[in-house]
């Protein structure tokens, strides 16, 4: 994002263009950003392990478009469930650069990933009987959770430890791997996902070294050769102003180095190494588009906007901050205001108390910063308002990638009995 004065610029075109053309609410992603988050992390990390490669999180903003550009620049992709795994073969990617981490997977999960032939990370030892049989892939990975995570987001986002849903306990890793060889498998990976959007760089050599130590042992005492070890998603953003980025270089260099001599201190065939971000890439890359609607004096001043909590429901839903812009005003002197979107809910009320410009009007656009990861692909349809448009930026040109729900959207899939309709 760039000012022209006072006017807000994204790729290169005004956000009020974005919102004359296509309308508010609208997601909007600049390409050329996206490239170089993922290039500045790619060159990080594979300077210092050049065996090193980057899977997407596809679940973070699934529209197929910015998937084929981390596609473009090299990534595979990380799945969460069937139907991402059937997103990333529709741009290309399949085999081995799919990764299925989806967690308690149902017998049709385990089935339909078996089929489709993409690496299976598996979430707990619990399932791999059951995954035996419909069949034997060829590779298996486990999560594992190793005793610790930590989240810029909140506690709602720490996902592994002992209080997360995720991975297996570290006392069952060995069995599982051993219950694996045992079975016929014959090539392994590893994976860990301990934590969301970190900016202390010392965090990923500290966790780096935890998971070695569990997946070193394993690989003594059953003798079997690791291909890749994953160590998940997590580098982080800044949200607020003022807040420090994270220190790329610096979790990179200390990643491999930990990485590298534990490797030797238990004697592993250096595997390669992966990782799968997905905020790093396409977080700062989007801004959502909305416009202000109403203007109420009551208790006190709230301004009404088309950006609620189905738009962009991680303020609601973890009490994250994303700052917000007033195309044209930013210069303007402040006062504290409250905004809100248009449902009935009273938690649709996310921004309660910041400084804004005090002359914020009806028709005024704003743009919310840092919502493309976790934004689109978390809203949803509620009170009869519905999903938002998604437009890619490119050097000042803007093509529509996604299509603004419409009434049809709404009622498509949903069946009325023929005696009630009478
Ligand atoms: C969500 C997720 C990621 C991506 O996390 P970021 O914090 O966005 O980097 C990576 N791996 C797995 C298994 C995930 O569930």
């Amino acid at each position: 994002m760039q000012f022209d004065g006072e006017k807000i610029m994204i790729g290169g075109i005004a956000a009020a263009e974005i919102a004359e053309r296509y309308g508010t609410p609208t997601y909007v992603y600049d390409e050329q950003k996206i490239r170089a988050n993922y290039r500045r992390a790619y060159q990080a990390f594979a300077k210092h392990y050049p065996d090193f490669q980057f899977f997407y999180a596809v679940k973070c903003c699934n529209n197929p478009a910015i998937v084929n550009i981390l596609r473009q620049e090299g990534a595979g992709a990380d799945c969460a469930s069937v139907n991402e795994i059937l997103l990333a073969k529709s741009v290309g990617l399949s085999g081995e650069q799919v990764m299925f981490s989806g967690n308690f997977l149902s017998d049709a999960d385990i089935q339909q990933g078996l089929e489709s032939g993409v690496i299976f990370n598996l979430d707990d030892i619990s399932i791999l009987p059951r995954l035996l049989k419909f069949g034997t892939p060829e590779m298996i990975s486990f999560r594992v959770n190793p005793g610790y995570g930590k989240s810029n987001v909140g506690e709602y986002v720490t996902n592994a430890g002992p209080g997360a849903k995720f991975g297996i306990h570290p006392d069952d890793v060995l069995k599982a791997y051993k219950m694996a060889k045992d079975a016929g498998i014959k090539r392994f990976g590893a994976h860990m996902m301990t934590g969301s959007c970190i900016t202390d760089a010392d965090y990923f050599p500290f966790i780096t070294g935890l998971l070695m130590d569990i997946i070193g042992k394993v690989g003594r005492e059953l003798q079997i050769d690791f291909e890749f070890i994953d160590l998940g998603g997590g580098l982080g953003i800044p949200y607020k102003p003022g807040e420090e980025a994270l220190d790329l270089e610096r979790a990179a260099e200390g990643t491999a180095k930990m990485f590298k001599e534990k490797c030797a201190e238990y004697g592993l065939k250096p595997p390669q190494l992966k990782m799968e971000p997905a905020r790093y890439f396409v977080g700062n890359a989007g801004y959502l588009v909305g416009k202000v609607h109403a203007i109420k004096e009551s208790y006190k001043k709230i301004i009404g906007t088309d950006i609620g909590m189905n738009v962009l429901c991680r303020p609601a839903m973890y009490g994250s901050y994303h700052h917000i812009y007033v195309d044209g005003k930013e210069n303007h002197p402040r006062t504290a205001l409250g905004l809100c979107g248009q449902l009935c809910e009273n938690t649709d009320f996310w921004v309660k108390d910041r400084e804004l410009p005090a002359d914020m009007g009806e028709g005024d656009i704003v743009v919310v910063e840092n919502a493309g990861a976790y934004g689109f692909g978390m809203s949803y349809q509620y009170n009869g308002r519905l999903r938002a448009a998604e437009v890619l930026v490119n050097n000042g040109e803007s093509v529509l990638i996604r299509d603004r729900e419409t009434f049809e959207d709404m009622v498509r899939h949903t069946h009325v009995p023929e005696y009630l309709a009478k």
